[in-house]
């Protein structure tokens, strides 16, 4: 931690004299607000499938109140035989998806050479946990001057994290949510897909003036874990959530780990009605 004075200048509150304050920095991706009065939540299918699957699932967490819709259309996978997403396609329901919603589109780019595409399609660029160290990309997403969703690295330590952020900012961009999915640790696989790191939150608000969110769907990888996993993070001071939501449960792309519109609709409740934000962690402050 004694480095990051030196990794991220731009993004703490100790040596960037603009955001000393107590308030986090906000970010605005049209109608959504990361970092305001109120948690935000990003809600939709783990991939674009189709035009019905996408259309259906963005009407109905739109209707449980979600603030923004995300949807891969480029997916990373772990076997290359698996479904890669449907790409530009993809990009072109996401936004219809939006025109008929008015929800803002969060999805992911992994290629420095399709930025420019993605950023005509989304309103905000998600860089995914297995890219948060592809420097050349993070450049290139920070020169496209839209709002990022930078995915913590599932090893990643809050020192590596923020110096991935820093490369955004160094772009002049920072409109940046930083968003823990879990991490690799003793127990990953066993009984959860990741660990995840609630006590990263208070100690990154406590540094940064950056809003934080996170991801209890990929993090935990099962479905009956997201509703609470979300309000721990929301207890613990997340300024939002990104969730899986799919029209049928037991299908398609990380169905297990995929909740219904009606646990959104619960969810968004809790986050509407009971986020008290932590004081700043003293010990984090100290670091
Ligand atoms: C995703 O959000 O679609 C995703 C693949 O998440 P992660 O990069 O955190 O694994
Ligand atoms: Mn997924």
């Amino acid at each position: 931690m004694e480095d990051l004075p030196r990794i991220a200048p731009l993004l703490l509150r100790q040596t960037n004299p603009e955001y000393r304050g107590d308030r986090t920095r906000a970010v605005q991706v049209r109608g959504a607000c990361f970092g305001g009065e109120r948690p935000t939540v990003i809600a939709g299918p783990c991939a674009v499938e189709s035009y019905e699957q996408t259309l259906t699932v963005a009407r109905a967490v739109q209707k449980a109140g979600a603030d923004a819709l995300r949807g891969g259309a480029y997916k990373p996978r772990t076997s290359p035989h698996d479904f890669q997403g449907i790409g530009l396609e993809g990009l072109h329901i996401l936004r219809a998806a939006s025109d008929e919603t008015g929800l803002p589109v969060v999805t992911e780019v992994m290629d420095t050479r399709l930025v420019e595409q993605v950023a005509e399609f989304a309103d905000m660029l998600q860089v995914g946990s297995r890219n948060m160290q592809n420097y050349p990309l993070l450049a290139e997403v920070g020169r496209a001057h839209k709002p990022v969703l930078l995915k913590r690295g599932m090893a990643a330590g809050l020192c590596e994290w923020l110096g991935s952020a820093e490369y955004i900012a160094q772009q002049g961009n920072l409109n940046i949510v930083l968003c823990e999915r879990g991490i690799k640790a003793f127990p990953s696989g066993e009984y959860s897909r990741y660990v995840l790191d609630l006590n990263v939150i208070p100690a990154l608000r406590s540094l940064s003036f950056l809003p934080v969110i996170v991801d209890p769907s990929h993090s935990t990888g099962v479905a009956s874990m997201v509703e609470p996993a979300s309000r721990a993070a929301l207890e613990f001071g997340s300024h939002g959530l990104i969730i899986e939501v799919a029209e049928e449960a037991e299908r398609g792309c990380d169905a297990a780990q995929a909740i219904d519109a009606q646990t959104l609709l619960r969810i968004v409740k809790f986050a509407r009605a009971h986020w008290t934000p932590v004081e700043v962690h003293e010990a984090a402050a100290r670091a």
